[in-house]
């Protein structure tokens, strides 16, 4: 089933968007010492100088994920961490809840505002789907492992009283309650096959262009992403034509493909050559290693490592900063290096066809702009921000300074193995 989904024109919820007195708060000097200490960018340090130095990180919110209350602490959490964007749903109340934690993160220290990025796609795709279930058609008995498997705890199944009534017209019968929890559901896929019973559908939507055209033009908005399979330049052209006048106003667009093999690189030389005559600003590549599955082990990172090392030693790919995601986490750095891909200038292969890098002068751009943190950036500061919500229901995190201070350590420890933070 595939839907078009248009731009959500809901607000975020009142009491997210007022901000109190953050500056002179005593409560949360822990948080601006370790900011401090480790030595996150300051003002001055632009997102742009950073993709330049092959040192940019991008949180990746998710482009069906819309649960406004965890995008704004996360928001919030890693702005203070020194990302340099923030990519999220496109959709108003989404955006708002971005914006709002960026502004209240920078209420407690002065730091320079992330990019915001809005996702769109030209055709169906992985990151543009949504599970569905009716939980009245799962036996009672059922070990739910929906429930067990989903990452982003968006399945959740009580029992109850059926709303059908049983045949004798009496008693409500049993039956489970409850199911996806649409605005978590970030289309993940890993619920679909451990159904033992086969009732999960998979809903795929492709967002209005022109309701992302008049978001773009609001205030709060600096990018754009366009996922695509690059297999199909017709969809491509559709939706970079519907953009229209819009993208004038933005500071950077973002192409994120799989590897298609062979054909990666005519793809995106079909793409470029779309844009080009009216690209107003820089563009990036987000090579999509394996999508979704940074939070799944160590493991994941290989594919998305690989696509950059494939590309990287291409000599005619069109201009524009590479970018790595799918499966990205702790040890992507890590294989970077090994691979001699960080913040490195050039790459070449010697007879052996062993990699030959060139490290970077102050001059030259990394050949690799940096990397963007979606599924394993939300788990480790999740797993805060659900502590905080059993203890203290919806909650604005700043009002919890040990909760922020336990979220922020963590999201300095991914985000430092980019920048080179400061031991804390
Ligand atoms: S698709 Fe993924 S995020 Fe959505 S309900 Fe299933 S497991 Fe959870
Ligand atoms: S695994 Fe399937 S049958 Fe069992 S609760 Fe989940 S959706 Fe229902």
């Amino acid at each position: 089933m595939s839907l078009r989904f248009s731009c959500n024109s809901t607000s975020f919820p009142q009491q997210h968007q007022v901000r109190g007195n953050l500056k002179s708060s005593k409560n949360l000097d822990k948080v601006r010492n370790l900011v401090k200490t480790v030595g996150v960018p300051s003002l001055t340090s632009s997102p742009l100088e950073s993709l330049r130095r092959g040192n940019w990180v991008k949180l990746i919110c998710g482009a069906s994920f819309e649960d406004v209350v965890d995008i704004r602490n996360l928001s919030l959490v890693y702005t203070l961490a020194g990302v340099d964007c923030i990519d999220c749903a496109a959709d108003l109340a989404v955006v708002s809840a971005v914006n709002d934690g960026i502004e209240s993160a920078r209420d407690i220290v002065g730091l320079r505002r992330p990019w915001v990025m809005i996702s769109v796609n030209d055709d169906e795709d992985l990151h543009f789907r949504k599970a569905e279930f009716d939980p009245e058609d799962c036996p009672l008995d059922c070990s739910r492992p929906c429930e067990i498997v989903c990452p982003a705890s968006a399945i959740s199944l009580n029992e109850g009283n059926s709303t059908l009534e049983v045949s004798d017209g009496t008693n409500a019968s049993r039956v489970l309650k409850g199911g996806v929890i649409t605005e978590r559901c970030y289309g993940c896929g890993r619920c679909f096959p451990v159904c033992p019973y086969d009732n999960i559908r998979v809903v795929t939507y492709i967002r209005d262009t022109t309701a992302t055209a008049d978001l773009i033009k609001r205030n709060g908005i600096d990018a754009v992403e366009i996922h695509t399979s690059g297999r199909q330049s017709a969809f491509f052209e559709e939706l970079w034509d519907g953009l229209g006048d819009s993208i004038s106003h933005l500071r950077l667009i973002a192409v994120s493909l799989p590897n298609v093999g062979d054909s990666t690189i005519s793809s995106m030389n079909t793409m470029y050559s779309i844009m080009e005559p009216n690209l107003p600003c820089f563009n990036l590549w987000q090579l999509d290693g394996r999508p979704m599955s940074g939070d799944i082990g160590r493991g994941a990172t290989r594919e998305s490592i690989a696509f950059a090392v494939r590309l990287a030693a291409v000599k005619d790919r069109p201009p524009g900063f590479l970018q790595l995601a799918g499966g990205t986490n702790a040890h992507t750095v890590d294989g970077l290096k090994k691979m001699g891909l960080f913040q490195t200038t050039s790459i070449t292969k010697n007879s052996k066809d062993e990699i030959l890098t060139a490290s970077l002068p102050n001059s030259l751009h990394a050949l690799i702009g940096g990397i963007a943190y979606g599924g394993y950036a939300r788990k480790i500061v999740g797993r805060v921000l659900s502590s905080m919500q059993s203890q203290y229901g919806v909650a604005l995190i700043e009002d919890y300074p040990e909760h922020l201070l336990e979220a922020l350590r963590e999201a300095l420890a991914l985000v430092g193995t980019v920048k080179s933070y400061d031991p804390f």
